[in-house]
C-alpha cells in the first residue's frame, strides 16, 4: 500500500481494539471510499444533499426526519441546540448565550459522561438526577422516572439520555414522564449498533431525537455521524448547522428538512457551524449505512466478523502461555472478541498487551481489561491479514518481554 502514512512519517497500527477515535476510527470499505471520491468530483447544494440524507436515515430509523452529522458528539450537540432554540431564529442567533431561554437539560447522574461536553457546548446547563447507588455497593438503584419528573421546570429544555444495555431507567418511562411536560427525549445511542435493530428501536421508544455515530460499526467516515427525530427539531438542527449565507428571497431548501414558512427570519451562522459536514462525508455515510443493512440482512456482516475471530484464534491457539476463546461482546452487540487468558506463571498480560503496542507492528488490544490478566482482540476494525500477523507477532515475543514481565 504506497501511502499517504509512509509519505507523512506515520506508522501504522493494527486495530485489534475497535473503532476508537484516539486510532482513527476502524476501515472503510472500498465502496464507501469510492463513494466518497464520486462525491469529491461534483458540487451539489449541501443542503440538497442533506434533505437526501435525511430521506435514507428517516426510513432506517422510522425517524420523521434525520441529518447527516460529523459525529454522534456533534449530534448531541445539534439535538441540544435544536431544543433550547426550537424554530426561533433569534435564539439561534444568540447560542450559546441561553439567557431567558429554556436551557436546563436533565441527565441521570449516572450517565454523565465525557461526551456531554457536546450538550453543555450548546449553551445548556446540566442538571442531574437520581442517585446510582447501584455502582456504589451500597444499593441496587439508579435514577427513577419521578426524579426525572421532579427536576422538570419552565426552564427544562430536554432530557439527554445515554442508552446503553445496561441504562436505567427504561427509556420509554423517561420518554413517558419527558412527554407528560411537552419535554424531548435526546439519546445518545452513539455506539448501540450493531444490531441494527437499535436504529429503530430508541425512536420507537419514543425519543425524540437520537444521535449515532457513523465511524463505528457501520464503517462510514470515521467522522461522520447521524442524528433522527421530530421533523421540526432535525430542521433546527440543519438551520443552526448549514451555512447559512442565503439570500432569504431566493433561497430554496427542500421543504421536508426546512420548511421556510416555519421560520420568521433566516439565522445567520449557528452553534452548529463549527460541525461542517462535507459532501464526502454525508456519502460515505449513507452508502456504509445501506451496505451494513445489506450485509446484516444476509449474515455477510457477522460471517465476516466470526471468519476474523476464528483465524486469529486458530493463529493463537498454540500460544502454550495463553487460554484462547472466541467470546460475545459483553455489551450486548453479538460481535466476537477473541480472549487471551495468560498464565500468570508465565507472564503479565499487561506487559505482554504494551509489548505489542509498541512492537513492529503496533498492535491495540482493548484497553478495557487492563488488570484482568487477558488480552482482548476486537476484530470489527481488523483487515483479513491482520489475524496471521497479530498471531505471529504475539509468538514473535521475545523472552524478556515474557519473563521480564512478572
Ligand atoms: C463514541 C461515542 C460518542 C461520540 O461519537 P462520535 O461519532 O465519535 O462523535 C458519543 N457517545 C458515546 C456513548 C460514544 O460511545
Amino acid at each position: 500500500m504506497s501511502d499517504v502514512f509512509a509519505r507523512l512519517g506515520v506508522k501504522t497500527i493494527i486495530n485489534a481494539n475497535g473503532p476508537a477515535t484516539r486510532l482513527s476510527g476502524g476501515l472503510m470499505r472500498p465502496e464507501v471510499a469510492a463513494a466518497m471520491a464520486e462525491a469529491s468530483a461534483r458540487c451539489v447544494e449541501i443542503v440538497d444533499l442533506q434533505a437526501a440524507a435525511s430521506k435514507v436515515i428517516a426510513d432506517a430509523t422510522g425517524a420523521e426526519a434525520g441529518y447527516a452529522t460529523s459525529g454522534a458528539a456533534a449530534g448531541l450537540l445539534l439535538a441540544t441546540a435544536a431544543a433550547i432554540a426550537g424554530l426561533d431564529a433569534a435564539a439561534m442567533d444568540r447560542l450559546p448565550d441561553t439567557r431567558g431561554l429554556k436551557n436546563q437539560v436533565i441527565v441521570a447522574r449516572s450517565q454523565r459522561n465525557m461526551y456531554d461536553h457536546a450538550v453543555r457546548t450548546a449553551g445548556a446547563r446540566l442538571v442531574e438526577v437520581g442517585l446510582p447507588d447501584r455502582f456504589a455497593g451500597s444499593g441496587v438503584r439508579d435514577a427513577e422516572p419521578w426524579d426525572y419528573a421532579a427536576a422538570i421546570t419552565d426552564k427544562t429544555a430536554a432530557i439527554y439520555y445515554v442508552a446503553t444495555p445496561d441504562s436505567q431507567p427504561d427509556l420509554t418511562d423517561v420518554v413517558t414522564v419527558a412527554h407528560d411536560h411537552g419535554v424531548p427525549v435526546i439519546v445518545d445511542a452513539a455506539a448501540q449498533l450493531p444490531p441494527l435493530a437499535n436504529l429503530k428501536r430508541f425512536i420507537a421508544d419514543g425519543a425524540d431525537l437520537v444521535a449515532f455515530s457513523g465511524g463505528k460499526a457501520i464503517g462510514g467516515p470515521q467522522a461522520s455521524g447521524m442524528l433522527a427525530g421530530r421533523r421540526d427539531l432535525i430542521m433546527s438542527a440543519a438551520l443552526q448547522q448549514l451555512d447559512m449565507d442565503v439570500d432569504r428571497h431566493t433561497w430554496s431548501p427542500p421543504p421536508s428538512l426546512i420548511d421556510l414558512d416555519r421560520l420568521a427570519g433566516i439565522p445567520r451562522h449557528g452553534i452548529g457551524r463549527p460541525c461542517k459536514v462535507g459532501k464526502e462525508q454525508i456519502a460515505g455515510l449513507i452508502t456504509a449505512l445501506e451496505m451494513t443493512f445489506a450485509e446484516e440482512a444476509d449474515g455477510r456482516l457477522a460471517a465476516r466478523w466470526q471468519t476474523l475471530a476464528e483465524r486469529l484464534a486458530t493463529g493463537l491457539g498454540d500460544v502454550d502461555w495463553a487460554d484462547v476463546s472466541i467470546v460475545s461482546d459483553p455489551a450486548g452487540s453479538g460481535v466476537p472478541m477473541v480472549h487471551m487468558a495468560v498464565d500468570a506463571n508465565r507472564a503479565d498480560a499487561d506487559v505482554v498487551k504494551l509489548a505489542l503496542e509498541r512492537g513492529e507492528p503496533s498492535i491495540h488490544s482493548n484497553p478495557d481489561y487492563r488488570g484482568t490478566g487477558k488480552i482482548v482482540f476486537g476484530v470489527t476494525c481488523l483487515a483479513d491479514d491482520d489475524p496471521d500477523r497479530i498471531a505471529a507477532a504475539v509468538k514473535g515475543l521475545d523472552n524478556q518481554v515474557m519473563t521480564g514481565a512478572r
